[in-house]
């Protein structure tokens, strides 16, 4: 690497940090970009800041928004009665994709994993609490992996809000186990929502 300039490896290296790109195609990329057309490379790294400066979670639930709070949460006809637990941002985009969840979600942000130092107040786990005592939620669903962590942490979530007048269910997965959301196909997490069972 040496021998090459060092712009390019600077690039290399920071496109070696993004998720799903190892040290070959960090190169292939960076190849591409140094030989590309400087305004369309001018474009992506101005749509890359764009989206960073304009893009944060919502106060409330957690979801990448660019205003607060976010289309999920301010759209009144949606039901209020109903809060899906998930882990993060992208799992909502699963579960909307199944077009078979009509209330609103609670991203946590990962789940309890002690192991590699997770834990519970890590996570949006108390900004529920807030969430639970003023909108009028009568169940809560939880849709976190089917991993240990994820055994845990719904666990750990069921006896900190368990209440009188509040169902806390967890969705039935028709998949391997250790498997997240954002693997799920739509029918499957469909069904899933539909099979939940209370905790
Ligand atoms: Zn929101």
């Amino acid at each position: 690497m040496s021998s090459l300039p060092s712009p390019f490896c600077d690039l290399t290296t920071e496109l070696a940090h993004l998720p799903g790109i190892g040290p070959r195609s960090a190169e292939r990329i960076a190849l591409y970009m140094v030989q590309a057309d400087p305004a369309a490379m001018r474009r992506l790294a101005e749509t890359i800041v764009a989206a960073r400066e304009r893009i944060h979670p919502c106060q409330t639930c957690g979801a990448l928004t660019e205003q607060q709070p976010c289309a999920i949460c301010g759209d009144s006809r949606r039901d209020a009665t109903r809060i899906c637990v998930v882990e993060q941002p992208v799992d909502i985009l699963a579960l909307e994709k199944a077009h078979s969840f009509t209330g609103r979600y609670h991203v946590l942000g990962g789940v309890i994993s002690p192991l590699n130092g997770v834990e519970p107040e890590d996570l949006r786990i108390e900004n529920l609490r807030p969430r639970l005592e003023t909108e009028p939620v009568t169940e809560l669903i939880l849709a976190l992996s089917t991993s240990v962590e994820g055994d845990a942490t719904s666990h750990y979530l069921c006896r900190r809000f368990a209440r009188p007048g509040l169902r806390i269910t967890r969705i039935a997965y028709g998949l391997p186990a250790g498997s997240g959301l954002e693997f799920a196909d739509e029918i499957t997490l469909a069904r899933a929502l539909e099979g939940r069972r209370e905790l």
